[in-house]
């Protein structure tokens, strides 16, 4: 079977170092076996959008190398498609009213967050013009993968997270539901992505179950933390890539995925660095931690 890796980035900011990692083992991953890689841009939320951010992101994969086989998609583009799987779920969803106060004062914090108490449940509904949520009912079989980097990891939706909004009261699609729709949609049967991501698996393969799509293979991978221990991102002003020094930068990608690399010498252009990382790329020396620190200082060796 032709394996069908992806990136997808929220353009909530350039890229830098944390989404670079991410973009290049679902590449390796990909193209190692000889697969596709498509990119999407989930430009969904558009509280959180930054203008010029898609772009920027896509000039600068594209300044590092990285090739796509089919025109990128635009989750802004696909909302037809998720009202057509709104309506499929309609029989497992329910309008919820509540307010982020209201499940503060009766839920209580879980391990992923405050789990929802199911309040709106089994309400009695009353057509409502209200502003509302959609959730999806979940319940406590251990939803549970393999994945290629963490190993077995399971979840017990209902108590772990509670009933997961799918629309959200803004109006927006919610990344769970977008996410499943899309990758099924592109034929996307491998996913590499961040380790912060691990923890919404279970509720998109919950998702998939209940719309009768494939389930992809997954590979959660370490997540890049500053000196100050956080996460790399916008609002902590994560510093993004330039195309300087590009094979160095790459080679510190390989290094931070636990890729044993020649140095930034022996590769005279781009196209050496990729044939090289393709050929070696490996799956199984990548870390099995959910985070690491790394600083400038790595990519100058
Ligand atoms: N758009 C998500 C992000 O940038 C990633 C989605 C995914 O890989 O499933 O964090």
């Amino acid at each position: 079977m032709l394996t069908v890796g992806r990136f997808a980035p929220s353009p909530t900011g350039p890229l830098h170092f944390g989404s670079l990692v991410a973009a290049i083992a679902s590449y390796l991953a990909a193209r190692q076996v000889g697969g596709k890689w498509l990119l999407r841009i989930e430009d969904l939320d558009k509280p959180r959008e930054q203008a010029g951010a898609a772009d920027s992101i896509i000039q600068t994969l594209q300044a590092f190398g990285f090739e796509w086989d089919a025109e990128i998609l635009y989750q802004s583009q696909r909302l037809a498609a998720y009202h057509e799987a709104l309506a499929h779920l309609k029989p497992h969803t329910y309008p919820c009213y509540c307010s982020r106060k209201d499940i503060q004062q009766h839920g209580h914090m879980g391990e992923y967050g405050l789990i929802y108490p199911g309040t709106c449940r089994n309400r009695q509904q009353t057509p409502s013009t209200q502003q509302h949520s959609i959730r999806l009912r979940t319940h406590d079989k251990p939803v549970c993968f393999t994945d290629a980097v963490r190993g077995e990891y399971c979840q017990q939706l209902e108590s772990e997270l509670g009933d997961f909004v799918i629309l959200r009261a803004d109006g927006f699609f919610a990344y769970q539901l977008a996410v499943v729709v899309d990758d099924e949609f592109q034929g996307v049967n491998q996913i590499v992505r961040g380790a912060d991501l691990l923890d919404n698996t279970p509720r998109q393969l919950y998702l998939q179950q209940l719309l009768a799509f494939r389930q992809p293979v997954y590979a959660h991978v370490p997540l890049v933390l500053n000196a100050q221990g956080q996460k790399l991102s916008k609002q902590n002003l994560a510093p993004a890539i330039t195309a300087e020094h590009r094979i160095r930068t790459l080679l510190a990608a390989m290094r931070f995925l636990g890729q044993t690399c020649p140095t930034t010498n022996s590769f005279a252009t781009l196209t050496e660095f990729w044939d090289w990382a393709i050929a070696n790329w490996d799956m199984s020396k990548v870390p099995r931690i959910h985070a690491q620190a790394f600083t400038d200082d790595d990519i100058a060796t």
